[in-house]
């Protein structure tokens, strides 16, 4: 069996299409696209063909789309940019305590700098407790920021319930990071009612290194990188045609594809969520059972650690992703998972599996059967597991 790839929510391959449309770009369609020659005025064309696929992919009009290095830089500036921005008005903002570390981190560097920050819980599944921001909502609240769809376990928020409750509240901006919906949901802004979305092309078949941010029109945010004209004079930087390019050919296959898409990843991770949960003992799948990403299973294995699941299975050429973030020598438990209330043990022991659109059953079965062979292996070498194998026997 050749090496699998169970990791899309980290990225995806770029497609042969994307990678058919981006190629010219480095080569004979090289001008710097701000150029007023005629090499220039090609590159424009192309960066004006994917800011216009971009928007017609979320709804809103181009100019409202404004190309940035990364989701993390897309984040950074719709974070700080709108608190900057609106801090005469305020200094509070809400957002959840699951978000990814490039909104935690941003709403961390501003509690730094005077602003004050509610950090939102969750429900068990990993969905935001709407209630929890009704109370949370103030006067002085100038930003939300609330993921579409968690990179962990897969839990699309309710983005409607939340609108309804922000809209009461006159000049409080909504962002949404939507890094990992597009294309496995439908995603509109003017249906979530942000002001603000944040996407990244690496998580649908494009290059990485390419994001864009959803500024809609007539709100005014602080710049975050200063330098030449560009991006309409709000984010200085050489556009890199190259990756634009492919992020938008890469939203508007997304969009085309996703029917199919999303069915063959979601007919995967049920086979796989149902023959674990049958086959393996003392399991449990972390996140949602409705409303959850299409491609996206996570689970604890009781009594082991995940790190010793990933590294073997990386070893049988089966690549997934664990909760544990490895920060300074020392492994993390998910910042996720422990915001869901999952015990921290279970933390421990969770991996995420993501499927796309080149795995297969065979894939998936033959994983399964690896993950059989480990689990049961590291559990016999798991002094907690038979301690407590000895206690139920002794019952
Ligand atoms: N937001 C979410 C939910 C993500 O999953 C990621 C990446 O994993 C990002 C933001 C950051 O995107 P990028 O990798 O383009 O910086």
């Amino acid at each position: 069996m050749d090496r699998i790839y169970f990791d899309h929510a980290a990225t995806t391959p770029v497609s042969k299409n994307v990678l058919d449309k981006m190629m010219p770009y480095f080569t004979d369609v090289f001008g710097n696209a701000h150029s007023q020659h005629s090499f220039g005025r090609v590159a424009i064309k192309g960066v004006d063909e994917a800011r216009s696929q971009v928007s017609k992919a979320i709804g809103c009009l181009p100019n409202e789309v404004y190309f940035t290095g990364s989701g993390t830089e897309a984040n950074n500036w719709a974070i700080k940019g709108a608190a900057l921005a609106k801090q005469a008005r305020g200094k509070h903002i809400i957002t959840s305590q699951i978000e990814h570390p490039s909104v935690l981190n941003n709403c961390k560097w501003l509690e730094k700098h005077g602003f004050e920050v509610t950090y939102l819980p969750v429900d068990s599944e990993g969905f935001v407790i709407v209630d929890e921001l009704k109370k949370a909502m103030r006067q002085d609240t100038i930003l939300v920021s609330i993921m579409l769809a968690n990179n962990e376990v897969g839990s699309i928020q309710p983005y409607k319930q939340i609108n309804e409750v922000i809209k009461q509240y006159k000049g409080c901006l909504y962002h949404v990071d939507a890094v990992q919906a597009i294309g496995a949901i439908k995603v509109d802004v003017k249906d979530i009612g942000c002001d603000l979305l944040t996407l990244s092309g690496h998580k649908f078949y494009g290059p990485k290194g390419v994001g864009a941010l959803f500024i809609r029109n007539g709100l005014k945010i602080e710049k975050l990188i200063i330098g030449g004209g560009q991006e309409r004079a709000m984010r200085g930087g050489t556009t890199n045609t190259p990756a634009v390019v492919g992020l938008g050919q890469a939203i508007q296959d997304a969009i085309a594809n996703m029917p199919q898409y999303t069915a063959h990843c979601q007919s995967l991770r049920d086979r796989f969520i149902s023959r674990v949960e049958s086959e393996i003992p003392m399991v449990k799948l972390n996140g949602p059972r409705t409303n959850r990403l299409p491609n996206n299973a996570n689970f604890s294995f009781e009594f082991i650690e995940g790190e010793g699941i990933l590294f073997r299975l990386d070893l049988a050429g089966i690549a997934v992703s664990s909760g544990s973030a490895c920060s300074s020598g020392s492994l993390e438990p998910s910042h996720v998972l422990q915001a869901m209330g999952v015990d921290i043990v279970l933390c421990h022991g969770s991996i995420r599996f993501s499927f796309g659109s080149a795995n297969t059953v065979e894939q998936v079965d033959y994983a399964v059967e690896k993950l059989k062979e480990i689990v049961k292996f590291l559990r016999e070498m798991s002094p907690l597991f038979n301690l407590n194998e000895g206690e139920a026997k002794n019952v």
